[in-house]
This record gives structure tokens, C-alpha cells and sequence, in this order.
């Protein structure tokens, strides 16, 4: 059938969840077709630190809605989803949490029955569970409950919302309400009149697994007045029942290093930034956005007519590397050319080869090579001088690189009366993200991302340009290295620097200035 389908020229739709908020919480099956979807239709509550994750070349389709406030009404949903599918594509119903926890999943798929589009459903992490487990409270407990009920607050078309309080009471279990902040004194009020005593622990999980979650723990008595004065906002779940109290013992999200802090990472596109993981790991939520891209200059000349000439100037030459985009594109210019690293060892000279820091040095082990020379200082000008006292006197040396490299490079190797060759393997190019400009941006204004962090200057220039119009005196730059936080202090941003240009360098500045609270 699906084939027949397929032959027609349909596409397919994936109805997934991408649960509450923490990548860490995706599946591995969306995550996947996050990656491989022709277009992905999200929701309001999808966090920035997933949206970020879709490929450039990827249709986004925003059919966000808040309670009250719907941008797009789900017969218009259903609607696009056929539509898109219809065109022969792979189509990503992407949605909060799990599809089919208040999700009007179900509308989606009765009208993809309808229309005969093939589809699948991927279940995602709700935050009927993670989020209170995120908050230290686990929804049930052999002691204290054996279940839990899942209710919604919302209110129906007609402005009336049901609940049956009494039978709720007498389930005596845990009552996870969604989208009930609206109606939390209604909810509360209806479950003391069934007879819920007072004193029956409750809570209000904002914005829960992400940087921002807050709680309010109380008992049913005070925990309108509580959530009131903590003035918390959608989207927010309220949770009635005894397991409420453990929540100050079990609290663990903020306690990690990083946790309750956000950060946005400028990375290439073609890479996700190893600095993201490590963030992460430490607790951290990342957006990371990517700022520039990296085109490998093909054909090269240049590259050619250097690649004849090395070793055979001399006895002693060198290869210099200024970052393992450049180390990757070497070999990959090389393997255009059907050529392997014995073309140039048979020769005459000795190379030698030298590495900007620890990150270059590792992409060129990698690759089977030991750097000869990686200055203390991971810089251009640090790796212009110490070059020049290592290299013999009139020796050749061939810089492999962006052609957009430091110039600082190349001057301390002149006054060495050294010959040098810079060669560009590639270019770093601008990459605007329309997409997120205005999420982003609002979430930067509202103090929500602690800073941002520069691996180098054209990741400052990309950024500025993907977010152009906004006000970036008040963003915090964590930079790696002097010479782009002189790029960001031109926008009038506030900087850190690194005190070792390394991803161990930025780590350990973040950790000091963000970590530990
Ligand atoms: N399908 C979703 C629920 C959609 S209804 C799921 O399985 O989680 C939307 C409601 O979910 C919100 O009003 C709120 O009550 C709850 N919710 C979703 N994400 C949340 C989060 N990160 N923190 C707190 N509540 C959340």
C-alpha cells in the first residue's frame, strides 16, 4: 500500500515529539529526522536549543500556538501537513513533549487517514513525568502513591472545563495537571471542596528541563497565593499530591555545575561545537547557532603550483596549520588529486610541520602526523615568533589556511628573512539563519542567555550579522583568544578571554565566571 502511495508521488508525515524542553531529551528517532526531513512544521514550545539543530537548506513551517493566542488553527495544521506530503516530500510534525499527550495529535493523524498519507508516530519524553522529575519529585513512590493521573486545565470552546474533583480525591493518587496556570485557583478550590485536605502537598514546575525551570512548592492552601508572587508563566504544570515534599531533598538539575545557565555557541555550520557537549555535560542548556560555514576553494592553483614546489627548496621546510578545518581540507585536496603524504616525503627537503594549538595538532594526529612545533600561546603571532626562531635560516614555509587568516602571522617570519607561501584552502563565509533571528533575539534581550561564546573572529562577524539590528552591549562574549574579543568590544560587547585559546581554555573561564552557584 505505502508503495502504491509512494509511486503516486506522496510523501510521508513523522508526528514526533521532541519532549519538554532539554535536547538531552529528544530521541534518538526524531533527532534523526530533524536532521533528514524536507520540512519540519514545529510548535511554540519547542526550546531555541532544538530548533537550532535543523539544517540551513530545511523549510521551517511555524505553526506555534499559545493558549488563547492560536497563530495558525489545527484544521490549517492538518491542512499544511497534507499538503506538504502531498508534494512527494518527508514531512516533520514536530511537537512538544509526546504527540499524543494533549498534543491534538490525533486530529493530525485522523486527517492523514483521511487523505491517505502514509505515516509514523514517534512518542516523545512527556513533561507529564520529566518535568517533575526535573524538579525532584517523582510521580510516584511505593510509600506514598501507586498512581497518577494526567488532567487537562485547559477550557473547552465553550469557556467550560469539566473536572470530576470527587473521583479525582478518591483516586488518591498524583494529579499532574497541564495547561492549567490559568485555572490553578478553580483547580484548587474544586479539589478542597471534594474534600482534599489543606495541608495536601502541591507544586508549579515552570518552563520545566530547561535553564530557566522554576519551582514553587506549597500545600493546596498557599499555592495559588505562592505561584502568584513568583509570578510564574506558562508553560507551567501543576502537581498535586504527597510526593510534592520530596522535592528539596531530591533537587539535582540545579545543583549540576552549569545548571539553570544558558548559552548560545556561534559554531560552523558543517560541525557541531565540541564546547556545546562539554557545557552541556556540566549542566548547561546550549543553543548553539550556526554563524559561519567554511567552502573549500576548488579548483586551487595556488594549492597545486604549492604542492609541486614543497620539499624540494632546502633542506629543512614547513607546513603550517592554523586550525583542523584547514588540516581536514588539506587532505581532502590531496585526495582530489589521487595523491597520498608519500608525494611529498620522497623528496628532498625535511618537512616539518607546525600546529597553531592543541585542537590543530590533534586533527593533524589524526591524520598520522606529529606537529614539530605548537607555540604555548595558541595564537597567530605567538606562532609567527616562535617559528621564526625555529626554522632554519632562508627555509621555506608553506601556510596552510582560511583566506581570511590572521595577519599577524606572516610579519615576525619575514623579519626572519624566512620565504613564506600562504596558501588558502578555504574561505569562512557569513551564514544568516533568518529562521531564529527573532526567537533568539528576544530570548538575548530578556537576559535569558548568560553569554555567548567566540571561537574566533569570523564567528563574531557572523553572528552580528545574523542578528543584526539588536542591541549587543549587553551580551556577555566569552572569547577564545585577544583577537576576537577586540572583534566584539567593535559592537560593544562585554568580553572574557580565554586564559589558553582552547576549548579547555573556555571551558575553565565559564566555569569560573558561570559556575557553582
Ligand atoms: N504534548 C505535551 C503537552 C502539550 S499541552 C507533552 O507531552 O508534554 C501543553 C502543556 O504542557 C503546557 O501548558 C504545560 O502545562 C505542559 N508543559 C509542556 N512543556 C512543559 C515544560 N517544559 N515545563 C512545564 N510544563 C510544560
Amino acid at each position: 500500500m505505502e508503495k502504491e502511495l509512494e509511486q503516486a508521488g506522496f510523501g510521508k508525515v513523522w508526528l514526533a515529539g521532541a519532549g519538554p524542553g532539554d535536547i538531552g531529551l529528544l530521541t534518538v528517532k526524531t533527532a534523526q529526522l530533524i536532521k533528514e526531513a524536507d520540512v519540519i512544521v514545529y510548535d511554540a514550545l519547542i526550546s531555541a536549543e532544538i530548533l537550532t539543530q535543523i539544517p540551513a537548506q530545511t523549510e521551517k513551517i511555524h505553526v506555534g500556538k499559545r493558549s488563547g493566542n492560536h497563530l495558525v488553527p489545527q484544521e490549517e495544521i492538518s491542512r499544511i501537513l497534507v499538503r506538504e506530503a502531498k508534494k512527494g516530500k518527508k514531512v516533520l510534525r514536530l511537537k512538544g513533549g509526546d504527540p499524543f499527550v494533549f498534543g491534538r495529535g490525533g486530529e493530525e493523524v485522523e486527517a492523514l487517514v483521511r487523505e491517505q498519507i502514509p505515516f509514523e508516530v514517534v512518542p516523545g519524553v512527556t513533561s507529564c513525568t520529566a518535568v517533575p522529575a526535573y524538579g525532584g519529585i517523582p510521580v510516584t513512590h511505593r510509600d506514598w502513591t501507586s498512581s497518577f493521573h494526567v488532567i487537562t486545565g485547559h477550557a473547552r470552546k465553550d469557556g467550560s472545563c469539566r473536572i470530576d474533583f470527587p473521583s479525582l480525591v478518591r483516586l488518591d493518587g498524583t494529579l499532574i495537571f497541564l495547561m492549567g496556570m490559568a485555572r490553578l485557583g478553580w483547580i484548587v478550590k474544586g479539589l478542597l471542596e471534594a474534600g482534599m485536605k489543606e495541608s495536601m502537598p502541591a507544586a508549579v514546575l515552570e518552563k520545566g528541563t530547561t535553564a530557566k525551570q522554576r519551582r514553587v512548592i506549597g500545600t493546596l492552601q498557599d499555592i495559588e497565593k505562592k505561584a502568584r508572587q513568583a509570578e510564574i508563566q506558562p508553560p507551567a504544570i501543576i502537581l498535586v499530591g504527597a510526593v510534592c515534599s520530596f522535592s528539596s531533598a531530591f533537587t539535582w538539575a540545579e545543583k549540576r555545575s552549569l545548571g539553570g545557565r544558558q548559552f548560545l555557541t556561534t559554531r560552523p555550520v558543517q560541525n557541531s561545537s565540541i564546547l556545546a557537549k562539554r557545557l552541556r555535560d556540566l549542566g548547561a542548556q546550549v543553543i548553539e547557532l550556526p554563524a559561519i560555514r567554511t567552502e573549500e576553494i576548488s579548483p586551487n592553483e595556488a594549492f597545486d603550483c604549492a604542492l609541486q614546489k614543497t620539499g624540494t627548496r632546502g633542506d629543512e621546510e614547513w607546513m603550517v596549520f592554523t586550525s583542523p578545518v584547514g588540516v581536514s581540507a588539506f587532505f581532502a585536496q590531496l585526495r582530489k588529486r589521487k595523491m597520498d603524504i608519500r608525494t611529498l616525503l620522497c623528496r628532498r627537503s625535511q618537512i616539518k610541520i607546525a600546529a597553531i594549538g592543541s585542537a590543530t595538532a590533534a586533527a593533524l594526529c589524526e591524520a598520522g602526523f606529529f606537529a614539530d612545533l605548537v607555540p604555548k600561546m595558541y595564537n597567530a603571532e605567538e606562532l609567527g615568533r616562535m617559528l621564526a626562531k625555529q626554522a632554519k635560516p632562508g627555509s621555506h614555509i608553506t601556510i596552510f589556511r582560511a583566506k581570511e587568516g590572521s595577519p599577524l602571522l606572516v610579519p615576525p617570519l619575514h623579519e626572519a628573512g624566512l620565504f613564506v607561501e600562504d596558501v588558502a584552502l578555504y574561505r569562512t563565509c557569513i551564514q544568516k539563519e533568518e529562521a531564529w533571528k527573532e526567537k533568539i533575539g528576544s530570548m538575548l534581550e530578556n537576559g535569558e542567555i548568560d553569554a555567548v561564546t567566540f571561537t574566533s573572529a569570523s564567528t563574531v562577524k557572523g553572528f552580528v550579522k545574523a542578528m543584526e539590528g539588536l542591541s549587543f552591549s549587553r551580551i556577555q562574549a566569552v572569547c577564545i583568544g585577544e583577537q576576537t574579543a577586540q572583534e566584539a568590544r567593535k559592537y560593544g560587547m562585554q568580553t572574557e578571554v580565554a586564559a589558553v585559546a582552547s576549548m579547555d581554555g573556555m571551558e575553565e573561564l565559564i566555569l569560573q565566571k558561570y559556575g557553582g552557584r
